[in-house]
C-alpha cells in the first residue's frame, strides 16, 4: 500500500513539474488581428506557437468552409467541397477522408490546442489542406489567406429606392404580452409588418405565432435559440434554422424564405447554409434601438431620422418579465406609422418589398 502511494504521489509531482515548466516557459499569449480573407480584413483571435500562426477553428466559417466538431473523436472536422480531414485537439496531425471508410495521417507543423474554450488551429497548415493560399507579406505584417470559393448571396438590409416602400419588422417573439398589443395597432392602421420568429417561442406561444399569420403578417425564420452564428458550428447553424422551420410549419402550416440572423452577424459558410436551405438573409436600414427600453419620442426621432425609401425597420416583440422594456417601442408605433405616411411612405412586408424591388 505505502509503496503504491510513494509512486502515485511521485508521478503526480512529475506531471506537475513537466506541466508546470511547459505553461510557464511557453503558454502562448492570446491576441487579436485581422487576417485578410479573399481581401476582406476579418478579425480574429489568434496566438503564435512554435512560430506559427494559430486561429480559432471557426474562423474559418469566414472562407466559407464547413467547421464541425466531432465529440467522439474529439476532433475538428473541415469540409470544402470533397476535401474532408479531421485534426484531433491536443495533436499535431490531420486524417483525411479519402472514400469508403479510409483515412490517411498527414502532419502539422505544430499541434493544436484548446483555450478559453475555443480550439486553435494553425492557419497554414489548415489553409493549406483547404486549398487557399496564406501568405504573409512581412513589411506589412498582414496575412492574406486565398479563397476558391465563391460568394453566396449577399445579405439585404434594404429595398429598391425607387418607390416609397418600406417595412416594419419585429425580431424574438412572439410572445403574449407585446405581440398582442403591436397587433392591436397594426391591425387599426391597417398595416401589414413581417415578424422574425424564434423557434422556440413559436412552440410556446402558438396562438399567438398563428394570430400573426391570420392578420395577414408576413414572418421570417430567426432561429430557435437566438445564438451568435460565427460563434456555433456549422451543423448546429443548420439545426438552429431547420428546427425554426420545422415549429412553423407545424404551427401555422408554412415555412418562410427569409432569415434574419441574430445580431446581424452570418459568415460566408453560415450564408451558404442558408441560401442553400432556399433563405435569403435579411438585415436592416434603420435600427430603433428600442430594445433598449427608450422611450417612444426617442424611437420615432430615430425613424424619421434614418429613413429612406426601401427601408427596413428593426423593432422587437420579446417575452420579457419587464413589462417596460418595450413600452416605449409599442407606444412609438402609431406615430411611426402616421408620421411616414405624412411623408408619402406605404408600409408593405419585406417580401413585397423585395419583390417590387
Ligand atoms: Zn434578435
Amino acid at each position: 500500500m505505502k509503496k503504491v502511494a510513494v509512486a502515485v504521489i511521485f508521478l503526480f509531482l512529475i506531471n506537475l513539474s513537466a506541466a508546470g515548466t511547459a505553461i510557464g516557459a511557453k503558454e502562448p499569449e492570446l491576441a487579436k488581428g485581422s487576417v485578410f480573407i479573399d481581401n476582406q480584413p476579418t478579425k480574429t483571435e489568434y496566438l503564435l506557437q512554435d512560430g506559427h500562426l494559430l486561429v480559432p477553428a471557426l474562423f474559418f466559417k469566414h472562407t466559407g468552409v464547413l467547421v464541425d466538431e466531432s465529440n467522439k473523436y474529439h476532433s475538428i472536422i473541415f469540409r470544402s467541397g470533397n476535401v474532408k480531414f479531421a485534426i484531433p485537439i491536443g495533436k499535431s496531425y490531420a486524417d483525411h477522408y479519402v472514400g469508403t471508410k479510409a483515412w490517411k495521417r498527414s502532419n502539422l507543423s505544430t499541434k493544436t490546442i484548446e483555450k478559453n474554450g475555443k480550439v486553435f488551429v494553425p492557419l497554414v497548415d489548415v489553409g493549406k489542406k483547404l486549398d487557399m493560399e496564406v501568405t504573409y507579406n512581412s513589411k506589412t505584417s498582414q496575412t492574406f489567406v486565398t479563397t476558391n470559393i465563391p460568394k453566396p448571396p449577399k445579405g439585404i438590409s434594404k429595398g429598391s429606392s425607387d418607390k416609397k416602400l418600406v417595412a416594419l419588422t419585429f425580431d424574438d417573439g412572439p410572445d403574449d404580452y407585446f405581440t398582442p398589443k403591436i397587433l392591436d395597432i397594426l391591425k387599426k392602421k391597417d398595416v401589414k409588418a413581417t415578424f422574425f420568429v424564434m423557434g422556440k417561442h413559436v412552440t410556446e406561444f402558438p396562438d399567438m405565432m398563428k394570430r400573426i399569420v391570420k392578420e395577414g403578417h408576413a414572418i421570417g425564420n430567426h432561429t430557435q435559440n437566438h445564438p451568435l452564428l460565427p460563434n456555433k458550428m456549422s451543423a448546429d447553424v443548420y439545426q438552429e434554422i431547420a428546427s425554426t422551420q420545422t415549429a412553423l410549419e407545424k404551427t401555422v402550416g408554412l415555412k418562410p424564405d427569409i432569415f434574419r440572423p441574430p445580431y446581424g452577424a452570418i459568415t460566408k459558410t453560415d450564408a451558404w447554409i442558408l441560401h442553400k436551405m432556399g433563405l435569403r438573409a435579411i438585415t436592416w436600414s434603420v435600427d430603433s434601438e428600442d430594445w433598449e427600453g427608450k422611450t417612444a419620442e426617442e424611437i420615432v426621432t430615430t425613424v424619421n431620422r434614418e429613413i429612406s425609401p426601401g427601408g427596413i425597420i428593426l423593432q422587437h416583440n420579446f417575452p420579457s418579465k419587464d413589462r417596460q422594456i418595450l413600452a416605449g417601442s409599442v407606444k412609438s408605433l402609431p406615430d411611426i406609422i402616421d408620421d411616414l405616411r405624412e411623408k408619402g411612405y406605404q408600409f408593405v412586408t419585406v417580401q413585397t418589398l423585395l419583390d417590387q424591388g
